[in-house]
């Protein structure tokens, strides 16, 4: 169907007064701007091309250094995630690595990472630290995320996560690690102005409860508010103590109570799930159903990091929700557009097409609906992207 045709018929078929409305707002756009070809979101161009805003990924680890390959082919020969990281894999191998590279070499391997994922269809992203683990390698990766904010136009938050693992050397310590986090490493990054939230990974074996709470609450006093990874492994009323500490939202959520899920409802605090990690490492996936019937949102987003998720494609996060969590294509486009907005504090101006928004949009190839999208797994189905009204 032409553009011209399209257009009539949507507006036949809007209820009066509607319809009129549309037609004036019509045919005023047509005096300013004569060759303006109206798009809608569920609508088609002569080509079949149709628009969607950009996603936003609220959940990523893509300043790294250097990459894991050899621990992915650790767990294909059997190791467990946990047996990588008693032998010095995992988050520590990362940090090693991390800590043995210069700031510059880590923003020219980060950037190629943000420069792929605009071009796969993301306007805006969060971006935690967490692989320093010490107070010159955490600030060392807050400035990279800085770096990068200032050169692109993507839109960008950045998470502190000091509270990622517990280094070697405090591993019988706990307190002294936190301490270092609190009063060392807090005040340095306020400073700086380098974080918008702070995050923490409680979970059995690394941040307790009790532990996660201390840092929730030193990071408030710095106006920095919690977005934390949660029951990923286990259920340990960790939710119960992100709610009541004002998290933006709580992440991963592999595993999820009843409790939880009443812990959640009428709080302010988004779940988000990550697909792409259960996916990575053969993990349950969070279940999205469950939650959506019990009147919960849910935000998708892509974990991307060097050891659980190296890959930051959201059409493939929204293809596995559709997939593996039966998310429909609507709520999984829904949960990666305005709800991953609202999990990285940008609602107001990201996550939908309306006016007042930022021109972020991706363009499709020619394909029948957006149902294609999820459906034809692993194909690139974007044509172009439009990030602050430039086509990247
Ligand atoms: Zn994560």
């Amino acid at each position: 169907m032409k553009i011209q045709d399209q257009i009539k018929e949507y507006i036949a078929n809007q209820p009066e007064p509607k319809r009129t409305d549309i037609k004036v707002l019509h045919k005023r756009i047509l005096q300013i701007l004569p060759k303006c070809r109206l798009w809608f979101l569920d609508g088609k161009d002569a080509k079949g091309k149709i628009v969607l805003p950009t996603w936003c990924d609220s959940h990523t680890h893509l300043v790294y250094a250097g990459n894991r390959e050899q621990e992915f082919v650790d767990r294909i020969n059997g190791l467990s995630y946990e047996e990588i990281a008693n032998r010095g894999g995992g988050i520590l191998n990362s940090a090693k690595k991390l800590n043995e590279t210069s700031e510059e070499e880590i923003y020219n391997q980060s950037k190629l990472r943000l420069e792929e994922i605009m071009q796969q269809g993301t306007g805006a992203v969060e971006i935690k630290s967490g692989y320093g683990l010490t107070v010159e390698g955490e600030l060392k990766m807050l400035r990279v995320i800085k770096r990068l904010k200032e050169n692109y136009p993507i839109e960008i938050k950045a998470t502190f996560l000091g509270a990622h693992a517990f280094p070697m050397e405090y591993k019988e310590n706990h307190s002294a690690y936190i301490d270092l986090i609190i009063n060392e490493m807090l005040p340095k990054i306020a400073s700086e102005n380098l974080a918008d939230y702070i995050d923490a990974f409680l979970e059995t074996g690394y941040f307790s409860v009790e532990e996660t709470i201390k840092i929730m609450e030193a990071g408030k006093k710095y106006g920095l508010e919690p977005k934390i990874h949660v029951n990923q492994f286990t259920a340990i009323d960790g939710i119960k103590a992100c709610v009541e500490n004002g998290a933006l939202s709580v992440d991963h959520l592999e595993i999820v109570t009843d409790e939880d899920i009443e812990v959640l409802k009428n709080s302010k605090t988004m779940p988000v799930a990550l697909p792409s990690c259960s996916y990575f490492i053969s993990i349950p996936y969070t279940p999205a159903r469950k939650m959506m019937n019990a009147g919960l949102p849910l935000a998708l987003a892509t974990d991307y990091n060097p050891g659980t998720t190296p890959s930051g494609n959201m059409n493939f996060v929204v293809a596995t929700a559709c997939i593996k969590m039966k998310m429909t294509p609507e709520e999984a486009i829904n949960a990666a557009t305005i709800n991953g907005a609202y999990a990285m504090g940008i609602s107001e101006t990201h996550g939908s097409i309306t006016k007042g928004k930022k021109a972020n949009l991706i363009i499709t190839k020619p394909i029948n609906s957006y149902y294609q999208l999820p459906y034809a797994f692993g194909t690139n189905l974007i044509d172009k992207v439009m990030i602050e009204g430039k086509f990247i």
